[in-house]
């Protein structure tokens, strides 16, 4: 695109005076259009990335985005970045977004990250772009049908230490009521499959017609999808649609707020449309069938993950199962809800902790830990498989070990309905 040429303005002069008000035009778009914008031109004419060029640099996306908070980012930086010559598809900017969409909740021109970091990043995926953590994932998924790299013929080996019946799909041979689809993290994470025995329990103790499919089960993928591995994610989706359609069910329940995100909107559009909820919802509606034996004297927080919270508008059913809980106060953080910051995990974040230290003064799972701590919190509640782990980190990274147990509301509930003997893990 040319340069566009200043605005040559007429001059009136009378009585001899200038008049021509040229000294207070400082707000014409002269400066600019003094920019060379072909980078933005680049930028923008990638598909899904249309609204990076709709911003007008009002600033409220910086006021509220987590990423600002420990670096130099938001996207009227962004916008402007490109703006001045710099390729979003080079910048490390590309892969620090955790697509947490608090962004997009306060901006008057809709400039979407939540399509446009997936887009430009499909694109640096394709040129050999990506950083080497994200790729690892990537591979591991591909080859193993998870991004930690485990057997594939291990994702079911978590049920046998359930001690109640954990139905496999394939063996079971009979339809359920409920297809419970467990995801990775649950699945292999030391600190995940302690809350997928809870939620195991916890189905049979309401005695839930359910089964999963183990083996056959593959990530859902849409953390990969965010991170710009759309093929991959297709993939996933294809395959664990084939799986699902061979077996007769009524619903799917989630774990994972990122799987609930895929079920609802993406796995639809590739012929894999099942009423979905994620496991706090369901729990939420059957509460008065459970029976608290046990009181957890404790001050308890919530995070809100973002992919139940701001992209799927569900804030009540883990705040309904937190405050049945006997013994519990449930304290908010100043950032819930709406406001809730990411954990940092999202949109790839949960593989991009190395690459993300080298650009932020510390983990937004960190600042998170703080603010909980600063509440006066014994229990940060959370329903996410990503934030046990990445919660307990910055427990001990922060120094606060021993001040702050990390625990999935399943666990909470598993423990109160004397189904398990630990609620606090550290
Ligand atoms: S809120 Fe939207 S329009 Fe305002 S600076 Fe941010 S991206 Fe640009
Ligand atoms: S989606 Fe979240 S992390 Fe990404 S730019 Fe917007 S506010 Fe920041």
């Amino acid at each position: 695109m040319q340069k566009a040429k200043a605005i040559e303005l007429d001059v009136a002069v009378v009585d001899g005076v200038e008049l021509s008000g040229s000294w207070n035009r400082m707000f014409e778009p002269r400066a600019i259009s003094e920019y060379d914008i072909a980078v933005l031109d680049e930028t923008t004419a990638i598909p899904g990335a249309e609204s990076l060029g709709y911003c007008y640099q009002c600033g409220k996306c910086t006021a509220v985005c987590p990423v600002d908070t420990v670096g130099d980012y938001s996207p009227r930086k962004i916008f402007r970045r490109t703006q001045l010559g710099v390729s979003l598809v080079d910048s490390p900017d590309l892969w620090l977004c955790t697509t947490c969409r608090n962004c997009l909740r306060v901006c008057p021109k809709e400039v979407n990250m939540i399509q446009i970091m997936p887009a430009v990043r499909e694109r640096a995926v394709l040129d050999g772009k990506a950083p080497d953590e994200l790729l690892t994932a990537f591979e591991n998924t591909a080859r193993y049908g998870n991004p930690i790299g485990e057997s594939p013929r291990k994702r079911a080996e978590w049920a046998k230490t359930a001690g109640v019946m954990v139905p496999v799909m394939a063996q079971k041979k009979s339809p359920v009521d409920v297809l419970w689809f467990v995801e990775c993290y649950p699945a292999y994470h030391p600190r995940g499959k302690q809350a997928s025995v809870a939620l195991a329990r916890l189905l049979n103790a309401l005695n839930v017609d359910f089964g999963i499919l183990g083996n056959e089960e593959k990530c859902a993928g849409d953390s990969q999808r965010m991170a710009g591995e759309r093929g991959l994610f297709e993939m996933l989706a294809e395959h664990n649609i084939k799986m699902l359609s061979k077996y007769t069910f009524n619903h799917i329940v989630v774990t994972d707020p990122h799987a609930y995100n895929a079920f609802l909107h993406e796995y639809p559009k590739l012929g894999g449309d099942w009423p979905v909820q994620h496991y706090t919802q369901y729990l939420a509606e059957r509460l008065s069938a459970l029976s608290f034996v046990r009181s957890i004297p404790r001050r308890i927080t919530f995070h809100d993950p973002c992919y139940l919270g701001r992209h799927n508008g569900e804030y009540d059913a883990p705040r309904r199962l937190l405050t049945a809980l006997p013994g519990v106060e449930l304290v908010e953080m100043g950032h819930c809800r709406e406001t809730s910051y990411c954990c940092g995990g999202g949109g790839g974040g949960m593989w991009l902790d190395s690459f993300t230290r080298d650009y932020t003064s510390e983990r937004l799972s960190e600042k998170r830990v703080r603010e909980a701590i600063e509440y006066g919190a014994d229990i940060l509640a959370v329903t996410c498989p990503y934030e046990v782990p990445r919660f307990e980190d910055a427990v001990k990274s922060t120094g606060n070990a021993g001040k702050l147990a990390v625990m999935d509301i399943a666990e909470l509930l598993a423990y109160s309905v004397g189904l398990t003997d630990e609620y606090a893990a550290n």
